[in-house]
């Protein structure tokens, strides 16, 4: 209950048609005070939001690198599977670089700190986030990938869909393991997914989700803010290399956004 307030600042902001730039809210900076970023190396952020608060009281929170005000700015989610730590380390190395002018990253190393830390895919409830979006939901039974008792049942999918549609990103990458891909599925976002994948060395596939997906996160961005959402599936194990090739590829993929 305790990230029930933020969220609802973040909803009123996107309600009210408020610009991203320079709005922190009382309660972002009141939660990450006692948070700080787990990476040794990682640069001040200029900005940083309360996302929500999971389940069992973690603070998901997204920093803001790069100008605020660029013309591209791109959501990096490190972790939405806990089971899946690897997207950890490129978010935590592109925490670490100067971004280069004209883009402006939002990082969240995990948006599933519970299920981090119980080495789950789903999250304290046990329900798969990527099930759990309002786009094409659909009721499924408890297990790998419960989606959830109804759509956006979870705190850390409300806290994502308002956090996402307050900031309006340019593009969103969303970090997976360990199909070592990255995925074409959604149209819009196809041109932007062979460059990244072309800049990361590897090669690009439709990932389906055992037949047609129902309330994946990427889904629920493409439909509902028309906005370009890439899945990239990292290697079962990320090296050090592949992270900061990994990091490297998404600023390269920002300076073709704003080309
Ligand atoms: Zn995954």
């Amino acid at each position: 209950m305790r990230g029930r307030p933020a969220v609802a600042v973040l909803v009123a902001l996107a309600l009210s048609g408020a610009t991203a730039a320079a709005v922190v809210t009382p309660a972002a900076v009141a939660g990450t005070a006692s948070t700080a970023p787990a990476q040794q190396d990682a640069l001040p952020a200029n900005d940083r939001r309360l996302v929500a608060t999971s389940r069992e009281g973690r603070e998901i929170v997204a920093r803001h690198y790069g100008s605020i005000d660029a013309g591209v700015q791109i959501v990096v989610i490190g972790q939405m599977h806990g089971s899946e730590p690897g997207g950890r380390k490129v978010a935590e190395e592109l925490a670490a670089r100067p971004i280069p002018e004209g883009l402006g990253l939002w990082i969240v190393v995990s948006m599933n700190p519970d299920g981090n830390e119980r080495d789950t895919r789903g999250n304290a409830r046990g329900v798969d986030l990527n099930r759990n979006f309002p786009a094409r939901w659909q009721e499924g039974s408890r297990g790998t990938y419960w989606p959830g008792p109804r759509s956006a049942s979870e705190p850390e999918t409300r806290g994502m869909m308002a956090f996402l549609e307050a900031v309006r990103p340019t593009a969103v990458l969303s970090y997976h393991q360990a199909f070592d891909v990255v995925d074409i599925s959604h149209a819009l976002s196809r041109p932007a997914g062979r460059q990244l994948a072309l800049y990361m060395g590897e090669g690009t596939s439709s990932v389906g989700c055992d037949g047609p997906c129902h309330g994946t996160m990427t889904q629920w961005i493409d439909r509902r803010l028309r906005t370009i959402a890439i899945t990239v599936e990292l290697d079962d194990r990320v090296s050090r290399a592949e992270a900061e090739r990994a990091a490297t590829a998404v600023l390269r993929l920002g300076r073709w956004l704003g080309r």
